[in-house]
């Protein structure tokens, strides 16, 4: 353990008694199972206690996540999942806070919350679940699908260029940021598990297919272009990342593992240092940090 590590409330579960009584409803050869089973698997490896986990998810088929985990849980609003857990995260510091979500749902509906959770580096962990397209509401070009991709609303094709979710991330300072491929449950239990792990935002984004609404986009294309991050990677360095993910993004390829992991203070320890400086030895309470902003 590193002093990036985070400690949990700890039980000893196998993976698949992380499954709730839910049974997810996803298609046939969606990727989202995939996802699922590395985030059971990643959660068995840490023994994260359901008691103290919060799954929470915005609208989209990724976003039903939550219902298959044994864990509480909050199906939010449509992109604003983000915004749930930072209150949740700021309320309760001693729980682990995930979000699950899709392409539409973070960087189109709730692209407005995306950069305040880096740069504030809530100390969380979302897992996107790219498809690059959305699902639920039947196939619409979402903010990662490519240009000129033809769909329900772009009969012509699309004339938007795409968002890279990891380059985004990367930028606004996201103090954890890897990329995995559904495909790959193993390396997605790892990401998800480094991600859970890491005292900050951590954030994983991971291709995974949407067979019934994204033709182009394929487990088969995904799993052709992969190219996983060299070991030599400056880890700690943002901008080794960028520059990795844009060369390997030049020559059509994409980046998997780990691609970034730094450390600095997160918001709720900065809310407790400030309310040690304002209200004596005050230890870290919400409703301390409300009471001494009235006037
Ligand atoms: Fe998965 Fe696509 Fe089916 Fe949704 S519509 S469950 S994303 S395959
Ligand atoms: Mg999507």
């Amino acid at each position: 353990m590193n002093d990036m590590t985070q400690h949990f409330h700890q039980v000893e579960m196998k993976p698949k008694e992380f499954k709730s009584e839910v049974e997810p409803v996803w298609c046939p050869g969606c990727g989202h199972y995939g996802v699922l089973a590395g985030m059971y698997r990643a959660m068995s490896e840490l023994g994260l206690d359901p008691n103290y986990t919060v799954n929470l998810s915005g609208i989209g088929c990724s976003s039903r996540t939550p219902y298959f985990v044994q864990s509480y849980k909050m199906h939010t609003l449509h992109g604003r999942a983000g915004a749930v857990a930072t209150g949740t995260q700021l309320a309760r510091p001693d729980l682990a806070v995930i979000v699950t979500g899709g392409d539409g749902d973070g960087f189109s509906i709730g692209g407005g919350h995306m950069p305040h959770l880096a740069r504030k580096n809530i100390n969380m962990t979302y897992i996107l679940m790219d498809n690059r397209i959305y699902g639920l509401t039947k196939g619409q070009v979402s903010p990662t699908s490519r240009k000129e991709m033809k769909a329900y609303t772009t009969p012509y094709g699309g004339v938007e260029e795409p968002l890279d979710p990891v380059l985004y991330m990367l930028t606004y300072g996201a103090t954890y940021v890897g990329q995995a491929f559904a495909g790959n449950p193993k390396m997605c239990a790892s990401l998800i598990k480094g991600a859970l792990e890491h005292q900050g935002f951590s954030f994983v984004n991971i291709f995974s297919q949407c067979p019934t609404f994204n033709k182009i986009d394929t487990a088969k294309y995904f799993k052709g272009l992969v190219v996983d991050v060299p070991d030599d990677l400056e880890l700690d360095d943002s901008s080794s990342a960028m520059a990795h993910v844009q060369q390997v993004n030049r020559q059509g390829k994409l980046a998997v593992g780990l691609l970034h992991q730094s450390q600095r203070t997160t918001l709720d320890q900065e809310m407790a240092r400030l309310v040690k400086k304002v209200g004596g030895n005050a230890e870290y309470d919400l409703q301390k940090i409300v009471d001494l902003s009235r006037p």
